[in-house]
C-alpha cells in the first residue's frame, strides 16, 4: 500500500530521502543480538543489511512508524517489544528515528514482504562483518551504545518535598498525584537516548508508604528507612546493560547511590517534565 509519505525529499543538508515525513526503524535486542533486514533486491540499497522499518505517516510517531513498517516487513510479532528509547538523527528539517527495544524471549523472524530478501539475528560484535546499507552503517556506532535499557528510581519524600503544593498536610495525597503524574510520562530526555521510557520506580515511605502500583510506576515501600531502601533498590536494579538514575536532592544520597553506579538527578528535572 502506497502512503502519503512514501516519497522522496531532500533533507536540508542536500542528500534524498525516502520518506516525506521523516523515516524511522525498530532496532530490536535479545541477548546482545540484533534483528537485522536484508533489503531485497528491488529496493534502495539492494541486498545491503539494516533496520526494519520506513517512511512516516503525516503525523505518525516514531514508535508507531518503526513498529507498523517492521510488523509489514517481517513476521516479528511486535507486541512483544519492550520500548526503551529512541535516537533521532537530525538532517535540519528531515529526521531518521531508531526506534530501540528489547524482546523477553527470542523469535525465529522470516521476511514479511518483498521489500525484505531474509531477517536474521546478528551478535552486536558481528554486525559490521555484513554489506551494511550505508546509513544504517554511518548509525551504528551510536545505535550499540545504545543497546541498554534505563530504569528511573524516584526518592518520593524529597521530590515531594522539594515542590510548595501542602503535601505537609496530607502526605499520602501528595505522593499519589506525584506518582499519577509520573504514570503519564511519555519519554524523557535521558542519555543514551534522545527520549527514553524509562522503567519507572518510586520509594514511598512513612504516611505515604500504601501508594500503590500504576500500569506504568512500580512502588517500593521503605519499612524503616528511606534512604537505605533506595541504596538496596538500585543496588538490586543495577546489571550490565541497565542504566539506573536516581531522582533526589539529598547530598549524601547521591553519593551512596553514585558509589553504587547509579546516576544521580535532581528533583527540579523530573517536576519541569511532569
Ligand atoms: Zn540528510
Amino acid at each position: 500500500m502506497l502512503r502519503e509519505g512514501d516519497q522522496f525529499v531532500q533533507c536540508g543538508l542536500g542528500h534524498r530521502h525516502w520518506g516525506k515525513f521523516g523515516a524511522a526503524g525498530l532496532l530490536v535486542h535479545h541477548d546482545g543480538a540484533v534483528l537485522l533486514q536484508q533489503r531485497s533486491a528491488m529496493s534502495l540499497g539492494p541486498e545491503t543489511w539494516g533496520l526494519f522499518g520506513g517512511a512516516r505517516d503525516r503525523d505518525e510517531a516514531a514508535v508507531a512508524t518503526a513498529l507498523r513498517e517492521t510488523a509489514e516487513e517481517s513476521t516479528l510479532d511486535v507486541s512483544a517489544v519492550r520500548l526503551h528509547g529512541v535516537l533521532r538523527e537530525d538532517h535540519d528539517g528531515w529526521h531518521y528515528d531508531t526506534v530501540v527495544g528489547d524482546l523477553p524471549e527470542r523469535q525465529d523472524v522470516a521476511p514479511g514482504d518483498w521489500e525484505t530478501k531474509d531477517a536474521r539475528w546478528v551478535p552486536a560484535d558481528e554486525v559490521e562483518d555484513f554489506d551494511l546499507f550505508p546509513p544504517f552503517a554511518a548509525a551504528w556506532p551510536r545505535v550499540r551504545a545504545a543497546i541498554r535499557r534505563t530504569v528511573l528510581v524516584v526518592d518520593t519524600a524529597n521530590v515531594m518535598g522539594s515542590r510548595n503544593d501542602g503535601w505537609w498536610r496530607d502526605r499520602h495525597g501528595a505522593a499519589t498525584r506525584l506518582r499519577d503524574q509520573i504514570d503519564k510520562l511519555d519519554g524523557v530526555p535521558l542519555a543514551p537516548f534522545d527520549v527514553a521510557f524509562p522503567e519507572l520506580v518510586m520509594i514511598v515511605e512513612g504516611k505515604a508508604k500504601d501508594v500503590g502500583d500504576t500500569d506504568h510506576v512500580r512502588t517500593v515501600r521503605a519499612e524503616h528507612d528511606g534512604d537505605d531502601t533506595i541504596v538496596e533498590t538500585v543496588n538490586q536494579l543495577t546489571a550490565p546493560g541497565v542504566d539506573v538514575h536516581v531522582v533526589t536532592a539529598d547530598r549524601e544520597l547521591k553519593r551512596r547511590c553514585a558509589a553504587q553506579g547509579a546516576r544521580t538527578l535532581g528533583p527540579r528535572w523530573l517536576l519541569d517534565l511532569l
